[in-house]
């Protein structure tokens, strides 16, 4: 909602959970064939390194979220393959052509999320501009109207 918000204060439309493309995306800003995940820290492993060396691992916690230490085991293993999902989607997104924004859940504390809200503004602006000076982006007018009718929709 933070991230929606912003963004949709700073003049950018999208769509919601975009189910046919890899990893449903939160939001989907076509015009800009980007793709944003808004990941909480614990679930998809911010900062989190998992090594893995035959049965030894080496688990060094974050300055945002820290691996209970009961159950040890179960929750790296579960963080790692979260982590390489999220990985292979990043992939697969990308193979397909769509730019992908991570926003942090940690980013988003009240202190430092309107910084956050205005990088990830820049950021769109930046990938705008070079998709538009690589190559002509075509965009036909339906769909210009359907972004806008989509977003009213959701504004509600
Ligand atoms: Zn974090």
């Amino acid at each position: 909602m933070i991230v929606r918000r912003g963004l949709w204060k700073r003049g950018f439309r999208y769509r919601l959970n975009h189910k046919r493309l890899p990893g449903h995306p939160d939001l989907v800003l076509r015009k800009y064939r980007t793709c944003i995940f808004v990941n909480g820290c614990f679930w998809h492993g911010h900062h989190i390194n998992l090594q893995f060396d035959d049965l030894r691992f080496t688990i060094s916690d974050s300055g945002c979220c820290k691996i209970p230490k009961t159950n040890r085991e179960f929750w790296v293993t579960k963080i790692r393959r979260n982590k390489e999902r999220d990985k292979e989607e990043l992939r697969r997104l990308a193979e397909m052509g769509w730019h992908c924004i991570t926003v942090w859940e940690c980013e988003l504390k009240p202190a430092v999320r309107e910084q956050t809200l205005d990088s990830l503004a820049f950021t769109l602006n930046h990938i705008f501009l070079q998709d538009h000076s690589k190559r002509q982006l075509y965009v036909t007018a339906e769909e210009e109207d359907e972004g806008v009718m989509m977003a009213a929709e959701e504004e509600r």
